[in-house]
């Protein structure tokens, strides 16, 4: 069975955002960059349903600037076994990276599609579901569970106040939660392997789709700053606080 898996490029969750002083957007340059943290997640799950003898073969994509083969190199290094690279410098929106996958797995025939539940840059958690949607294919987002069969998926997903466990007829979109499992760090001679492997460039013109975004970013402020907290003396004064500073008792 073969797997397809999206990563994307995102600003590594470690670095502090800074706005663009114009608030057009979210500063990029000289930022440390890495893979999508969910995206990690399911390259480390297609990777381990390939040791388990159940995927055959792990195709991971990624799309946007020529750094994105960074990304691919890093899913290759932890275990895929080929990349495929959408390079455009067009800001690409939800309804643009589906509408790639769409015609991406059409080329590719996979059984299974795996991407993060978002991406941690604009948080849209809506790639997974429109692909599912573009395809007619079954979805089980926010998985934290997965187990395949010959032509199924059960997926036990993560909802408010509980867990719930669909089961889906392949093919099939599965989307993934942080619980999902631990991805594993690259060892070194992983590393080496994963530059011998090759990397597809389909371009969005070859693959037919228009990716120019649909919606317009009006604004990108930063949050409002929170004040420093106060140590009280006794519950007496936080009582009084309550009631004629903040007002809320
Ligand atoms: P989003 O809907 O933007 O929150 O993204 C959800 C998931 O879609 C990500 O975790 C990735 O698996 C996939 N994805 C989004 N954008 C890209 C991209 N440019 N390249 C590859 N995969 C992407």
């Amino acid at each position: 069975m073969k797997v397809l898996v999206a990563v994307k490029r995102v600003i590594d969750f470690n670095v502090k955002i800074r706005i663009k002083t114009d608030g057009s957007g979210v500063e990029t340059a000289n930022v440390k960059m890495s893979m999508n943290p969910f995206d990690e997640i399911a390259v480390e799950e297609a990777v381990r349903l390939k040791e388990a003898k159940l995927a055959t073969e792990i195709v991971a994509v990624s799309m946007g600037a020529a750094q994105c083969q960074e990304t691919i190199r890093t899913a290759l290094a932890m275990g895929a076994d080929r990349g495929i690279h959408v390079p455009t410098d067009v800001e690409l929106q939800p309804l643009a990276v589906a509408k790639l996958l769409q015609v991406i797995v059409a080329k590719e025939q996979p059984r299974l599609v795996i991407l993060g539940k978002q991406a941690i840059d604009d948080d849209c958690n809506q790639t997974g579901q429109m692909l599912a949607a573009l395809l007619g294919w079954a979805q089980g987002t926010f998985a934290s569970k997965l187990k395949l069969e010959a032509d199924a998926a059960t997926v036990t997903r993560e909802i408010d106040g509980g867990l719930e466990t669909v089961k889906l007829k392949l093919p099939a979109v599965v989307t993934t939660d942080l619980r999902l499992n631990e991805p594993r760090y690259a060892s070194l001679p992983n590393i080496m392997k994963a530059k011998k492997k090759t990397i597809e460039q389909m371009t969005p013109e070859a693959l037919g789709v228009d990716p120019k975004p649909r919606l317009t970013t009006l604004k990108v402020a930063e949050p409002p700053k929170r004040h420093a907290g106060k140590k009280l003396a006794s519950v007496a004064e936080l009582v009084d606080k309550l009631r004629n500073e903040a007002r809320v008792i």
